[in-house]
């Protein structure tokens, strides 16, 4: 084992002394775990029956859920008879994933009906929402009855990045790889606590406990994770659906919790888009500048997937120093880090340029950077308050991080930006 890996570390001594591979500093990346919240959970909702009665209204009331919806046409018409309504979800940022056209036993068919089921049915969702004027790009989905094998994941990968099963806690660790053709997921049902249950799970995935004494060989506690929801209809008709009063005390909760509540995809692209961007390397470019570049993990991924990273302290050190201003430039536009030296950067780019903030950007040193600080040396007219509602909608401009009284109580978002400085944004209540 031991000469293999010195096999390999000599031919690359030989390959550097050569001049064939480039200079590599250490991985210049290191991704925030689940976008900077306290874990992360996703509530998938499966066969599109008994899902828009409650779910529209409760999910306009708390604007920082997003969830899934995994459609199926359950060997009716489902996606014609709730396509409006699903299409109104996913205009709201929503996700539509595929359930299968029949719900059939998919371990049971050939490979070509498999397709048929799966694959066809991905590109008909998409084309019946775009008839009901929702742009949808389905890029998950969810098995029948959980009922998976090495075919069916093959099939299923072929059109999706992420496929969801059910057989465990659901919970998933930042820094293990799952296979991302059977991912877990909890399922609901209405034993006697469900719905405690449910609540704990949510703080289990945040990290909220005391968990010295959980069991060390199965999925074991040890940081903030992700915990994939499996929910059906929400109604009060008992068994697999969920009532609309413990659905809205889950959301609230994950809210509670800090937990980042967004779709599968969402999620699931975050999470797998790390294991590619922390293994990146930098590739020296004449002096102070280094570009990293890397490939999709998966074709059919989200078309916008946002990673908030650092720098790691390693890269930092073996090239620009502590004392040097950095910045990113993605796509032509400088990125600046925010007050806590993290960078969001867009992974569907494939590609980051690091180098020396040039002198006249007038920027502090990495580390110090910070608008906050700015505001507090000097209340200067540089800054803008942009009002918005929790839509992302511009209001108009505010002074400072506080709405203005003529607006109806409620939450808001304020974005504050400088030149030369990386915007900050906050959720404000009035
Ligand atoms: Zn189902």
């Amino acid at each position: 084992m031991s000469g293999f890996f010195n096999i390999r570390a000599w031919v690359g001594v030989l390959l550097f002394a050569c001049g064939i591979m480039p200079a590599v500093a250490a991985n210049p990346f290191q991704t925030i775990p689940w976008n900077g919240y306290s874990g992360a959970a996703s509530f998938t909702f499966d066969d599109g029956v008994f899902q828009v009665e409650h779910l529209p209204q409760m999910l306009e009331e708390m604007p920082e859920v997003k969830v899934t919806f995994f459609l199926s046409n359950m060997g009716a018409d489902i996606l014609n008879l709730y396509g409006a309504e699903f299409a109104y979800l996913a205009r709201q940022g929503h996700e539509i994933g595929n359930h299968s056209n029949n719900h059939k036993h998919l371990t049971s068919l050939s490979e070509n009906n498999l397709r048929k089921e799966v694959i066809d049915f991905a590109n008909e969702i998409q084309q019946v929402l775009n008839s009901y004027g929702a742009d949808v790009n389905i890029t998950s989905n969810a098995l029948p009855f959980s009922a998976n094998s090495e075919q069916v994941s093959k099939v299923v990968n072929e059109r999706h990045f992420i496929n969801r099963s059910s057989w465990g806690n659901g919970r998933h660790n930042w820094d293990e790889e799952p296979r991302w053709t059977d991912m877990d997921s909890r399922a609901w049902y209405s034993w006697p606590n469900a719905e405690e249950d449910l609540l704990k799970a949510l703080d289990t995935a945040a990290y909220i406990g005391d968990f010295t004494s959980s069991n060390p060989w199965y999925n074991p506690v040890k940081s903030p994770a992700w915990v994939v929801l499996l929910n059906h209809g929400v109604s009060y008709m008992g068994e697999n659906h969920i009532t609309p009063e413990a659905m809205r005390n889950a959301f609230k909760h994950a809210v509670e919790n800090n937990m980042w509540v967004a779709p599968f995809s969402t999620v699931g692209a975050y999470y797998r888009a790390h294991f590619t961007l922390d293994a990146a390397q930098a590739v020296a470019e004449g002096n102070d500048k280094y570009t990293v570049t890397w490939e999709m993990p998966h074709k059919d991924m989200p078309k916008s997937i946002p990673m908030k990273v650092k720098l790691t302290p390693q890269f930092i050190e073996e090239t620009f120093g502590q004392d040097d201003s950095i910045v990113l430039e993605q796509d032509g536009n400088t990125i600046y880090p925010d007050e806590n030296g993290v960078f969001t950067i867009e992974f569907a780019s494939q590609q980051v340029t690091i180098r020396k903030a040039s002198k006249s950007a007038n920027m502090k040193p990495y580390s110090v950077l910070s608008i906050k600080k700015q505001v507090s040396l000097a209340p200067n007219e540089n800054i803008t308050y942009t009002l918005m509602d929790m839509k992302g909608n511009r209001l108009g401009e505010t002074n400072g991080f506080e709405v203005p009284a003529h607006q109806p109580k409620g939450a808001y978002i304020i974005r504050a930006a400088a030149p030369g400085f990386a915007p900050v944004t906050r959720k404000v209540f009035r």
